[in-house]
């Protein structure tokens, strides 16, 4: 990766990833775009910044042309809960920015990476270390174009040599940008909450058990996965990746360790639980330690231990 652009550049990863790989690559070398443009973002304040939706093929060819781009890594999407209110948008948007998105890297030669999801599993898949290769017949929109992606990606690869990659992200948990709207989003939102009211009431029921991952894990993941030598990938796109697997239960004892006085209620979203009951309770990472030797760093108790802490400065509490 010489010169890389990224769409959908100031969501919850994306605001992390341009500086993670500025830090790497040199700020000039990585090109946020996105839909919209957030004044005083790093994103868009440390290096290059273009408005791009991801709709717009014409706009994309031209601004990576512009660029000299080698490598795209695709961002923008809706995640799983918005897509499920807005299901044909959705579809839109993770389908045809994606299509375009590839068409770009194709046209230009580049390595592409974009993110499926645990969202690309469903009911019928195996629930426990869900393995790399099983069922995929997720029931919600999010999930039928998770999967879909994976299977363009894929293609492109096989059919016109497009070196794409990608992981099948868990929940992932972060302190710099709130998340856009996934099932996931209330580990994230609980240690806000226990710091500024001491009680969070959590939509999704206790006993739900989901993969989640701390930012810093995920971003050195994007990194040493598209760094990665080509000939040991047996897969390329879709690769499970995961650091822990938890309930709210064990979160919240987790946070309790650190701030005794707070406490957790319930007050489930049923669109919400719905989905997160569809997904796996643990996913086996076998597959991308193998083929490219990932691993994760953080497990809940060092992941709360960072949080709670860049919170506080954050938010500035004491
Ligand atoms: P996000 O919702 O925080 O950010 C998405 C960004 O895309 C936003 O900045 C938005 O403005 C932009 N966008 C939306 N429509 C666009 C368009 N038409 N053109 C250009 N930009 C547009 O999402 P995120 O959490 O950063 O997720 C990024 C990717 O990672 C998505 O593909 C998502 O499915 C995947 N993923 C995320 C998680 C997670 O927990 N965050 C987990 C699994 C997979």
């Amino acid at each position: 990766m010489k010169k890389i652009l990224v769409t959908g550049s100031l969501g919850q990863i994306g605001s992390e990833l341009v500086t993670y790989m500025r830090g790497i690559y040199g700020n000039d070398n990585v090109i946020a775009t996105d839909l919209r443009r957030i004044d005083g973002c790093e994103a868009v304040e440390s290096g290059p910044f273009e408005i791009l939706d991801v709709l717009d093929a014409k706009k994309m060819g031209e601004v990576a042309k512009k660029h000299n781009v080698d490598t795209i890594i695709h961002l923008a999407a809706l995640l799983s809960a918005v897509a499920e209110a807005k299901p044909v948008l959705a579809w839109e948007i993770n389908m045809g920015g994606l299509f375009n998105a590839l068409e770009v890297a194709r046209e230009l030669k580049c390595s592409f990476f974009t993110p499926s999801s645990i969202g690309a599993f469903g009911p019928s898949t195996p629930k426990d270390n869900t393995p790399q290769d099983t069922i995929q017949r997720p029931e919600t929109m999010y999930g039928v174009t998770k999967v879909s992606g994976e299977l363009l990606c894929d293609y492109y690869y096989k059919k016109f040599g497009v070196d794409t990659r990608g992981v099948r992200f868990p929940g992932l948990i972060s302190y710099v940008a709130p998340p856009g709207g996934g099932t996931t989003d209330y580990a994230v939102d609980i240690y806000y909450k226990a710091l500024e009211d001491k009680k969070y009431t959590s939509y999704i029921n206790k006993g739900t058990y989901m993969d989640m991952m701390y930012m810093p894990d995920a971003l050195k993941a994007i990194v040493n996965l598209m760094e990665a030598d080509s000939s040991k990938l047996v897969h390329r796109n879709a690769f499970n990746i995961t650091a822990m697997s938890f309930e709210p239960e064990m979160i919240a004892a987790e946070i309790k360790k650190h701030i005794s006085e707070f406490e957790m209620s319930y007050n489930v979203d049923p669109v919400r639980q719905a989905i997160a009951n569809s997904w796996p309770d643990s996913i086996d990472s076998t597959c991308a330690k193998e083929e490219w030797g990932f691993k994760a760093n953080y497990d809940l108790a060092s992941m709360t231990i960072d949080m709670l802490e860049k919170l506080r400065v954050k938010l500035n509490i004491r």
